[in-house]
């Protein structure tokens, strides 16, 4: 079978190598449909990641059909359409044994600790597996995974209809995050430095935009809410001050919800969390969100389609991540497609 071997940074390897086998009885062969690029994987193809390892086949956004079932699987059947959970976790440490296996002390991540889906077939175990409605096109399921992590962002918020929440950033992440947060009721301001993608949020659901580049991000949003500030305020921007800023602009009480993986310091005045009794948290990944995603789409609540601006053959890899580095402004999302 084909595989994209990322053997160090920005040297992608398309090779042959044997497909995978079954290793246990609930283990379960899957070919790969569809798979995306998210940021993270530019990351990861840039040598920028902090967690990732080489060689790696990258790839956590992976859906497929179930070609072959080991002896002990009744999840699923051959045929089925899956989406794989990216999230692999011990069980046994602290966060594992209070429900929180995203953040397992000893995780490992499809497709940036261990082998992701940048390939023809992928061996899992069958509780990694999610059945997708079989009507809904391979290329919009791959969508499941980064609403998955918005619904993470969502959870971690505990966001209700009386919130006000402030999404920093309307890239693909904080569009998937506003199409999660409108499922609450809440009321939704988004802030953005680019016209578009503002226009874009407001299609999606954002209540109010505010363009950063053209006012004072802080000012416009408390105008918006009394004075007050928001009561929740999600990063998904992850730029060296948004951490401060958001810290500033929220209400006394209000959570602020942490996405990025940045490293650098980012200076936050304790006062502003003290003070305010500010509630920061962070968000990785998702703990138990396919199924939310899934039956959100499946109750006509949740839109996947007209995410994906391009779909590519998985062959010309190479061509999809050389289109991310020139930068084209058309490109929202890049799935790779398989045969
Ligand atoms: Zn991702
Ligand atoms: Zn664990």
């Amino acid at each position: 079978m084909k595989q994209l071997l990322t053997k160090k940074p920005l040297e992608l390897v398309m090779g042959d190598v044997p497909q995978p086998a079954l290793q246990s009885p609930g283990d379960v062969l899957v070919k790969i449909k569809a798979a995306g690029i998210c940021g993270s994987d530019v990351h990861i193809y840039h040598g920028t990641s902090p967690v990732a390892t080489y060689p790696r086949v990258m790839g956590h956004e992976v859906v497929g059909v179930v070609a072959e079932t080991g002896p002990g699987v009744n999840r699923v059947k051959t045929g089925d359409h899956v989406i794989i959970d990216q999230v692999i976790s011990c069980g046994h440490c602290y966060p594992c044994s209070i429900g929180r296996p995203n953040v397992c002390c000893h995780l490992n991540v499809r497709g940036v600790h261990v082998d992701g889906g940048y390939r023809e077939y992928m061996v899992a175990d069958q509780a990694a597996l999610h059945l997708l409605p079989p009507e809904l096109p391979f290329a919009d399921a791959i969508m499941i995974e980064p609403l998955s992590i918005a619904f993470q962002a969502k959870a971690r918020a505990q966001i209700t209809a009386q919130d006000t929440v402030l999404v920093l950033g309307a890239g693909a992440l904080g569009k998937s995050l506003i199409k999660a947060i409108q499922l609450t009721g809440s009321t939704v301001i988004v802030a953005d430095i680019v016209e578009e993608r503002l226009n874009e949020a407001l299609r999606l659901g954002a209540h109010h935009a505010v363009n950063a580049s053209q006012q004072d991000m802080i000012a416009a949003v408390r105008k918006l809410t009394g004075g007050y500030g928001p009561t929740v305020s999600i990063d998904g921007a992850g730029v060296a001050d948004s951490l401060a800023q958001l810290a500033e602009v929220t209400c006394n009480a209000g959570r602020v919800i942490t996405m990025a993986f940045l490293d650098q310091p980012s200076p936050v005045a304790q006062l502003k969390i003290t003070a305010k009794e500010l509630d920061i948290r962070g968000s990785r990944l998702q703990c138990h969100k396919f199924a939310e995603v899934i039956a959100a789409y499946r109750n006509k609540q949740l839109d996947l389609s007209g995410l994906v601006s391009h779909i590519i053959p998985f062959a010309d890899a190479q061509k999809a991540f050389d289109m991310i580095d020139a930068k084209d402004p058309a490109i929202q999302k890049i799935v790779l497609v398989f045969d």
